[in-house]
């Protein structure tokens, strides 16, 4: 593979992770559906704004989309101008099924494709240090790993296409999980009258410490910064292929799917585009205190 890549979806992942690329020394074209977006790109980042048809003719494509659906339509879309030999590398968290039904149309045209969901959000994103994990043939990811070393610091095969979206999903539902079970703990202790931020002290230093206790929470809901990042919409659509994962799996886990109930309940109280932290507005509102 020559040091040349495609960038489709400069979101709030995207973008920085295309400019890492670029940065790398890699030769990136960039498309996004709002064009002005592309342009700013590669004003800041030194990428080359791209249309659609154009990004076709590439060895590597990356995608980071909201969901499944979105790949699946821009796929749809350039399957017939695609170059055998291209390797596609979604970096969207999407869903394990879909994932193999795209590859299966991308092969027909000669095209291979990875599921390269990422962890570590847009400060992992913009400092290159983002967990992948990837599904697919061990030879594809072979050839894009060093792209993908430009935009993160631990890079795993998980199995084969799907596999990298299902273990994305299972972790952001156990996020989920310790995100809403510290904000109703920490509720109830306010409720005792306990400081937050002495009962996150005690707690990271405890066993019930958590990615939520010792940076979520303490950044943005006890400072009140709720900075937006990551959308309450896309932790739910994530927690809801995680309960694809668990269909699959013929096991009762009742923890798990009661943790989609309560975001589904939260995306529909709070609002799907607020930052996912604001979640816990609700246990606040139920609680009538605020965790700060
Ligand atoms: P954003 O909402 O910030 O960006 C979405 C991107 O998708 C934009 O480039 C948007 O274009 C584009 N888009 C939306 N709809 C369409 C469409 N119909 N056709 C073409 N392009 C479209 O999302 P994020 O960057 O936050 O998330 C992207 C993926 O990464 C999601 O699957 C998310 O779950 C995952 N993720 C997010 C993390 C985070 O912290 N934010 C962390 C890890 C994974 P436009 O500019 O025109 O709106």
């Amino acid at each position: 593979m020559g040091k040349t890549a495609t960038f489709l979806g400069l979101g709030a992942m995207g973008y920085p992770m295309a400019c890492n690329l670029s940065n790398a020394g890699f030769e990136v074209k960039v498309w996004n559906r709002t064009t002005s977006r592309a342009e700013e790109h590669s004003a800041a980042c030194g990428s080359e704004t791209a249309s659609l048809d154009e990004t076709a003719a590439s060895e590597v494509i990356f995608s980071c989309l909201p969901t499944s659906r979105e790949v699946a339509e821009l796929a749809k879309e350039l399957l017939p101008h695609l170059e055998a030999g291209t390797i596609w590398v979604d970096c969207t968290s999407g869903d394990p099924a879909a994932s193999r039904q795209i590859a299966a149309e991308l092969a027909k045209a000669g095209v291979e494709f990875l599921d390269a969901p990422v962890s570590g959000g847009t400060d992992g994103a913009a400092a290159a240090t983002l967990t992948i994990m990837v599904g697919g043939s061990k030879e594809a990811f072979a050839k894009v790993k060093p792209h993908l070393e430009a935009m993160g610091e631990k890079i795993i095969h998980v199995g084969p296409v799907g596999s990298g979206h299902a273990l994305k999903a299972i972790n952001n539902t156990l996020f989920a999980v310790n995100l809403w079970a510290a904000g109703e703990g920490l509720a109830a202790l306010v409720k005792q009258g306990v400081d937050p931020r002495v009962a996150l002290e005690v707690i990271n230093a405890s066993t019930g410490r958590s990615n939520a206790t010792e940076n979520v929470i303490p950044q943005r809901v006890v400072t009140r910064a709720w900075p937006h990042t990551f959308k309450l919409g896309l932790l739910t659509k994530d927690v809801g292929i995680g309960m694809k994962v668990l269909d699959g799996a013929d096991l009762p886990a009742p923890l798990l799917r009661l943790t989609y109930e309560v975001y589904q309940i939260a995306k529909r109280e709070i609002d799907p585009d607020a930052d996912h932290a604001e979640a816990l507005k609700l246990i606040e509102r139920w609680a009538g205190t605020e965790i700060a």
